[in-house]
């Protein structure tokens, strides 16, 4: 055995270190789609102590460590490679406190999100990170690929929502900083450089994050508009005209709208043939829906929206999110997808779908593709399917999106991370000097080169 995976069992115990056929499928792969590949051992510390000891163990033996959370990244961060400690923060679970004092929320990092989620709002209370994936990832990977979603535009991503950290080294030394004040300047925020390093330069064990009070009467709706542009005078519109704005605001090009309701089979809300639909909502408060109703009857007479539905009822608003979520259908119906997350800045989105429609189909005969995301955060996702998925068509594909974002002045990552997928490209959204402050951060953080080696950078 491994001298290095020797002293792990010989420390923690061979129930906090496992080896062989006692390491579950579960901790072999993330999400994005790589051959998953069995860690040479998986450590499941218990508590801050026993990550400490794991990591002081393989930083005396260079043992390379790749730290896992709920395994549903989508940038290959927290999938094995070869001969790499798996650090799996799964059995780190629990909100430990919830302060109503200062609103903040105080939980061990391998925590679901959704137990966040429902501890705040237990205590009347809301947690302003939300995703698609909320049922299985945890709150430290959260953290740790600083999170996007779909309350971004009202909340901001996970680095806005995070107060407090505690983080173990790379050579197993403690930092913590619980700190629940919204003001703390006492010299450099050192939390800050943790959050959307992915693992790469220590292991976020808790966190404290802020809350929020929870918004009042929301309501939920689908529009149509004609293209992007129409998109964005709709969401300034909205944070004029309504005195909460606007919690959500995702959009869905008629590509993806067409294959929501044929392929995947979601109800239809509005007929199709129109170039842009929009899942927003609209925390109404003690204006009631009617304002909702009036604002929109407002756009729709003006032009702006072509048509619009509103949901009445819990189900009908479920009916709304099936369509945004149609994607997480896709594995079941369709090819094999290469996934893209990229930012396109606002004012350039409309050259971006022109492009895409107008390249994609040339890349191979037979494609299937989609856009769609978070747009109000120049946020697009693109999901090409190719009839036959290998590594040539992959590349050709990724050229024309990357190529693409980079000429409009995009970045490759809106929220997913680097991680190992995306790290080819990351010199297409950063800059030589940026590149080298990282590795200079990177070499002092973890000098060995033993957490998450090859992500990122
Ligand atoms: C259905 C679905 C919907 C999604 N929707 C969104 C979305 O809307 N917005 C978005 O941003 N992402 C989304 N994602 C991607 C993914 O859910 C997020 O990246 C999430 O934050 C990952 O959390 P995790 O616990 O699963 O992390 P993992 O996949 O386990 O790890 C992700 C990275 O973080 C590191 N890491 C994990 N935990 C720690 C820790 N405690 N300390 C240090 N490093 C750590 C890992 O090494 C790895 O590099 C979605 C994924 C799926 C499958």
């Amino acid at each position: 055995m491994n001298a290095a995976v020797e002293e792990l069992r010989a420390t923690l115990g061979p129930d906090l270190v496992r080896v062989g056929d006692d390491i579950p499928q579960r901790n072999w792969h993330d999400q994005v789609g790589m051959t998953p590949t069995r860690p040479l051992a998986l450590v499941l510390p218990r508590s801050t102590e026993d990550v400490s000891k794991a990591l002081a163990i393989c930083h005396r033996h260079r043992q390379p460590v790749v730290t896992q959370g709920g395994m549903t990244g989508l940038a290959g961060g927290a999938h094995p490679g070869d001969g790499e400690v798996a650090l799996s923060l799964e059995r780190m679970v629990g909100v430990e406190e919830v302060d109503p004092a200062s609103n903040t929320l105080t939980a061990l990092a391998g925590t679901p999100l959704y137990l966040v989620q429902q501890a705040a709002e237990e205590a009347g209370l809301m947690c302003g990170i939300d995703l698609g994936a909320r049922g299985s990832c945890s709150i430290g990977g959260n953290i740790s690929t600083n999170a996007g979603g779909n309350q971004v535009l009202r909340y901001g991503m996970a680095r806005k929502n995070v107060l407090g950290l505690e983080v173990v080294l790379a050579d197993g030394r403690v930092v913590r900083s619980l700190n629940k004040m919204m003001k703390n300047n006492a010299g450099y925020d050192w939390t800050q450089m943790f959050i959307g390093s992915e693992g790469t330069l220590g292991v976020v064990t808790r966190v404290v994050l802020g809350l929020h009070a929870r918004p009042r009467g929301v309501q939920t709706a689908v529009l149509a508009v004609d293209g992007v542009e129409d998109a964005i005078k709709v969401l300034r519109a909205a944070e004029r005209g309504l005195p909460g704005g606007l919690l959500v605001f995702e959009a869905m090009w008629s590509e993806f709208y067409g294959i929501a309701i044929t392929t995947i089979g979601v109800p239809a809300p509005i007929p199709a043939g129109h170039d842009l639909y929009l899942l927003v909502e609209a925390p109404t408060g003690e204006a009631g829906p009617e304002l909702f109703e009036e604002f929109l009857a407002g756009l729709y007479e003006e032009g702006l929206v072509k048509d619009a539905v509103i949901a009445k009822s819990k189900a009908e608003r479920d009916r709304l999110w099936m369509l945004r979520e149609s994607v997480y259908e896709y594995g079941k119906h369709m090819p094999k997808a290469v996934g893209f997350d990229v930012s396109i800045p606002l004012g350039r989105m409309r050259e971006a779908i022109d492009a895409l429609r107008r390249d994609m189909p040339k890349i191979v005969d037979g494609i299937v593709w989609v856009v769609f995301g978070h747009v109000a955060d120049s946020n697009l996702h693109v999901n090409a399917m190719p009839p036959v998925y290998g590594s040539e068509v992959k590349l050709a594909i990724e050229k024309v999106v990357y190529d693409l974002t980079s000429s409009l002045g995009g970045s490759v990552s809106a929220e997913h991370g680097i991680g190992r997928a995306k790290k080819p490209y990351l010199g297409l959204s950063r800059t030589e000097p940026e590149l080298a402050l990282m590795a200079t951060i990177k070499s002092a953080l973890d000098p060995a080169g033993i957490l998450n080696p090859g992500r990122v950078l």
